[in-house]
């Protein structure tokens, strides 16, 4: 493998083409194992950022996709429909709550947050309000990369700086600071009621994520948070969107995180594990109402339509990993990885310089006070024969379901030696 062509030539996320870290070669995937280039195994704790919930290479996805290959790899959705898509929308209007019943896909979950924000502006507008155009967000929250989805992500950790001349202004409250298992009082949810009662004119919705904000901290909060959050838009005549790309499909222990709170979305985003993993798809649903407002006022359609909408193999892989996931008790397996990751990560509480450890689902957190060397602690979990990537002052582990216990213990020890580490050598 050319790996001095990759590093000469291919952007990686978020690095630089100048001395950029190394990036370790995979040959193949499978179950919840990676196997590198030259043959090391390592066991997955990542689930390539929230997606691949039902591990790799998994053979039910596979014959959901040659299947598909078959027929037809893809057929653009202007004019056309096919059953894949068909079949994908009649599961997402009956496990998403009932008022949400208008299905819009994409390829990405940039992309349906672009389409969230672009329904929720054409709304208002449809509804006579073209002065509602902002969007109220929270801070430490990420939406995605695209300039829609940036412009609401926290304008401090998030890119506002460096597209501060193009970026719509958006308008923050705080983040929400009651933790998941307390009840959110007035002081809490105090700055997200005063921008609203502030800026509520111009501002057509709100978006967040339900429960955990993932890239912009791994931080878990009050579902009573959300079931507030939804009265005020209610009362200031503003949309709520929920951003379910990364905690959609079980991984906080509900299928969707908005089960916490009992509260519906006017607009609910997600993606990641709806193809679990296999490949990009997003979609964003919305309710019958705002569905018709947009489409009895002018231009009386909703203006977005991807080359890719819809893609039949996507399409197709998501009903099978739907069906897989509803078919197996995966509940269980999420509870049970909770309680492990609870015991596994807990030594770390007692190390110097970890903030916090915390978990909720298939999601376990540990807090550092300062940002990692990422060089370093990438190398030491494949080391360990781990796939662990912390990004600033987290670490954190969210396997996929099917992990096994004695596999997890090996991801939670990692955790723990690594963490230990960075205390001897650093505090
Ligand atoms: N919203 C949330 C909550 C996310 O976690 C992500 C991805 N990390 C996105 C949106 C953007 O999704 P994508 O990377 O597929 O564009």
């Amino acid at each position: 493998m050319n790996l001095d062509f990759d590093r000469e030539h291919i952007w990686h996320p978020y690095t630089s083409m100048h001395g950029p870290l190394p990036v370790y070669p995979v040959r193949r995937a499978s179950g919840v194992r990676i196997e590198l280039e030259d043959g090391r195994q390592l066991i997955d704790g990542m689930s390539s950022w929230w997606a691949a919930i039902h591990g790799y290479n998994n053979p039910v996805l596979n014959e959901a996709v040659t299947c598909q290959l078959e027929k037809m790899s893809h057929v653009m959705f202007g004019g056309f429909t096919h059953e894949p898509a068909i079949q994908l929308a009649e599961r997402l209007v009956q496990m998403t709550p009932d008022a949400l019943q208008k299905v819009f896909f994409s390829d990405s979950g940039s992309v349906a947050v672009e389409v969230a924000v672009k329904m929720a502006l054409q709304y208002q507008q449809a509804a006579g309000h073209p002065e509602k155009h902002r969007l109220l967000s929270l801070r430490s929250g990420y939406h995605g990369d695209t300039f829609a989805a940036m412009s609401v992500c926290d304008p401090v950790t998030g890119m506002h700086s460096l597209f501060s001349k193009v970026l719509p202004q958006q308008i923050f409250a705080e983040a929400p600071r009651c933790g998941f298992h307390d009840s959110c009082n007035d002081d809490c949810i105090g700055d997200f009621r005063r921008q609203l009662e502030e800026h509520h004119q111009e501002i057509a919705a709100v978006i967040l994520e339900p429960v955990v904000q993932g890239a912009g901290g791994m931080r878990f909060y009050s579902p009573d948070y959300l079931r507030k959050a939804r009265e005020l838009c209610d009362c200031y005549g503003v949309l709520l969107i929920f951003d379910e790309i990364a905690t959609g499909f079980g991984r906080t222990g509900k299928v969707f995180a908005l089960e916490h709170a009992g509260v519906v979305p006017d607009i609910l985003c997600l993606g990641k594990a709806l193809t679990g993993g296999y490949m990009s798809l997003a979609v964003t649903l919305t309710t019958g109402k705002v569905a018709s407002v947009i489409s009895e006022a002018e231009p009386g359609v909703f203006m977005h339509g991807p080359t890719f909408m819809a893609n039949p193999l996507a399409c197709s892989v998501a009903v099978a990993s739907i069906d897989l996931l509803t078919g197996v008790d995966w509940r269980k397996n999420v509870l049970d990885i909770e309680k492990e990751l609870f015991s596994g990560l807990e030594p770390c509480r007692s190390f110097r310089g970890v903030v916090d450890v915390r978990v909720l689902g298939a999601i376990g957190v540990v807090e550092l006070e300062r940002p990692v060397d990422m060089a370093l602690v990438q190398k030491l979990f494949v080391e360990k024969g781990v796939w662990v990537r912390p990004f600033g002052k987290l670490v954190y582990l969210m396997p996929p379901y099917i992990i096994a216990s004695e596999e997890l213990s090996i991801l939670t020890g990692a955790v723990c030696d690594v963490a230990g580490y960075i205390a001897e050598r650093d505090f």
